[in-house]
């Protein structure tokens, strides 16, 4: 096993980590950074991205997140592919085993592990997935043009997921578990005005249908529970996130979601050395703004606790 010695470590690719790269090298701390397994985070699984300042245009989310690879690489972070598989916060000395066989030893941990889509858990989703099953309708719509769909969720991802179909494919199915939708009110005003987007109010999927690919969805109405046959080829489930924060729960202070819990207005967790920040200690705002500022927060504090230790 390779050991490493490092000032900062940073775990987590996305606006978050990147930010406190950009921070933490800049200050010239020693900084290693490991991107994790969706390098770049799930602004490389959106499209456009309207509500980042300085982009008055927007922007798309994979492209954003090269630009911010690139500007921490520019001020010397050392990124690496890999992901952190187990860390060690049980002494004074903070430690992170890698996949790759490395034992990092830092000075100081920055967690910007962000979040994960979530699933509906059914026997049909898990084993069409990649078969006409995807949380990415970015990655995937693709394969459906002029097809029909579903989209699953009513919050803003459903919305922008099902409004981002639209485009490509003939129809697209809103499935939709209450009588309103969690979505931001422009999106629901979009989702409503386009005609190509049918909404089907206080249903489920309880099946997904087909062998080899999805041919179809049997959903049931929640109040009256009729069951219903919708024929389609691709369904793209969007029902929110789970916080990635798995490996650090024997240590960390976390919520009953699952996010680590940060001391407000600072990204100190309950281990000194350790700061959280972006998606995996925010449930509330969780925007790729509000992820850059908590990865500049966390770098800061970061800082500051090597130069006091
Ligand atoms: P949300 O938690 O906001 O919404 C999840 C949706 O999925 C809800 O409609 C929820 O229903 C539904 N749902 C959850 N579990 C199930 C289930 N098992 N079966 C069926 N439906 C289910 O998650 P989002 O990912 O949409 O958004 C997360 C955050 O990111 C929000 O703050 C959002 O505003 C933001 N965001 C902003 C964007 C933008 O500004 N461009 C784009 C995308 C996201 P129910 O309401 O009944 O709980």
């Amino acid at each position: 096993m390779k050991e490493i010695s490092v000032d900062v470590l940073i775990i987590g690719s996305g606006p978050a980590g990147y930010t406190a790269a950009i921070y933490t090298s800049r200050a010239g701390l020693e900084t290693l950074l490991y991107k994790g397994d969706q390098p770049g985070g799930q602004l490389t699984i959106t499209s456009d991205v309207e509500n980042y300042p300085g982009y008055p245009s927007g922007v798309m989310g994979p492209e954003m997140m090269v630009d911010f690879e690139k500007q921490a690489g520019r001020f010397g972070s050392d990124i690496r592919s890999g992901m952190i598989s187990s860390v060690d916060f049980s002494s004074d000395t903070l430690i992170a085993f890698s996949d790759n066989d490395e034992k990092i030893t830092a000075k100081s941990i920055i967690i910007s592990t962000g979040a994960s889509a979530k699933w509906l858990n059914l026997e049909s989703e898990q084993r069409l997935n990649g078969k006409g099953v995807s949380a990415c309708a970015v990655c995937d719509g693709f394969f459906f043009r002029g097809q029909d769909v579903a989209v699953v969720g009513g919050g803003d991802t459903a919305a922008e997921e099902a409004l981002y179909l639209s485009k490509l494919t003939s129809k697209v199915h809103l499935i939709i578990r209450r009588e309103e939708m969690r979505a931001s009110v422009i999106m629901q005003n979009r989702i409503k005005e386009n005609n190509k987007i049918q909404i089907h109010w206080n249903s489920e999927i309880k099946e997904i249908k087909g062998d080899e690919s999805v041919d179809g969805i049997e959903i049931i109405n929640n109040i009256s529970n009729e069951s219903k046959s919708i024929k389609l080829s691709g369904v793209f489930i969007a029902i929110g996130h789970q916080p990635n924060t798995e490996i650090f729960k024997k240590y960390l202070n976390l919520d009953d979601s699952g996010y680590i819990v940060t001391k407000p207005g600072s990204t100190l967790t309950n281990i000194p050395g350790i700061f959280a920040t972006g998606d995996a200690q925010d449930k509330i705002y969780r925007q790729a703004v509000t992820a850059a500022g908590s990865g500049c927060m966390g770098a800061l504090d970061a800082e500051r606790f090597i130069s006091n230790n």
